[in-house]
């Protein structure tokens, strides 16, 4: 909805009124000057953040990505919804994208990398953004220092959360969901378990795991994960790009650590 004229006024004078108020404030005295100024700086440097996050299945990179984006403002892109906007816009790539994950096949990097490319490229291309699930490859990340170089775009930092092998099966492989089609509620045999074990709360469904949550899946995922992973780890230290933080403990946690360390970074920088 549209602001009444009335609303951008009130607004305008708001604005102009308070920042007399800072104006006012900030030249009362020098130190309160200098402050003023830090600020400033340090709001360019977080108007320019630019983050990639590494980390395994089950780190919970997807749920940080999303908590930046709802706290910072910055644009979240996952490879899913990359994937998704050129299928939906109809772009060639997006097309042949579409092809191949119609036959369910993973999409080849030469077709993500063009998307992604083409998404940054657009004359409304992200600034200020976080990447989550790409780069997923050297040869990803390569082509992305590409697109970055040619647009003028630096990162701000490459966050790695790390958690071992055995917490990622025990976070995953814990996972037991009711097959019920009605009802399809999970649970976690160690989160969060069913009152009575191996039954749905809800409907008294005995409980199966997916394959996905099947410990073997995921730890053939994982292999998969290390042997990327650490050609892209190697490849962004090489930068002093990377900074690796523990992936345990709850989501707050997590996000303090990720906010300490960025904000180390743009001490850096400064
Ligand atoms: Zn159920």
């Amino acid at each position: 909805m549209f602001p009444k004229p009335q609303d951008k006024h009130r607004e305008s004078w708001g604005f102009s009124i308070s920042t007399t108020l800072a104006a006012l404030q900030a030249f009362s005295d020098n130190n309160a000057i200098a402050t003023w100024r830090s600020f400033s700086i340090r709001r360019q440097s977080g108007d320019v953040m630019r983050l990639i996050l590494l980390g395994p299945p089950g780190s919970g990179k997807g749920t940080q990505a999303k908590l930046l984006c709802q706290r910072l403002g910055l644009c979240h892109f996952s490879t899913g919804d990359i994937l998704r906007e050129a299928v939906r816009n109809g772009t060639s790539a997006g097309c042949k994208a579409q092809t191949i994950m119609a036959a369910g096949q993973l999409v080849p990097d030469d077709i993500v990398n063009e998307i992604v490319a083409g998404r940054f490229r657009n004359h409304d291309r992200p600034e200020r953004f976080v990447m989550d699930g790409y780069p997923r490859t050297l040869a990803q990340a390569l082509a992305f220092d590409d697109v970055l170089k040619s647009q003028s775009l630096d990162l701000t930092a490459v966050v790695s959360l790390v958690l071992d092998d055995a917490e990622v099966v025990r976070r995953l492989g814990g996972r037991w969901s009711c097959p019920k089609p009605t009802c399809m509620a999970t649970y976690h045999m160690v989160t969060k378990p069913p009152k009575k074990p191996g039954i749905c709360d809800e409907c008294q469904t005995p409980l199966v795991q997916r394959e996905d949550d099947r410990e073997e899946t995921i730890r053939n995922r994982l292999a998969v994960f290390h042997g990327q992973n650490d050609g892209l780890a190697n490849h962004y230290r090489g930068q002093g790009l990377l900074r690796e933080i523990a992936g345990h403990g709850d989501i707050e946690d997590v996000y303090a650590k990720i906010i300490e360390v960025i904000a180390s970074k743009r001490g850096q920088d400064l």
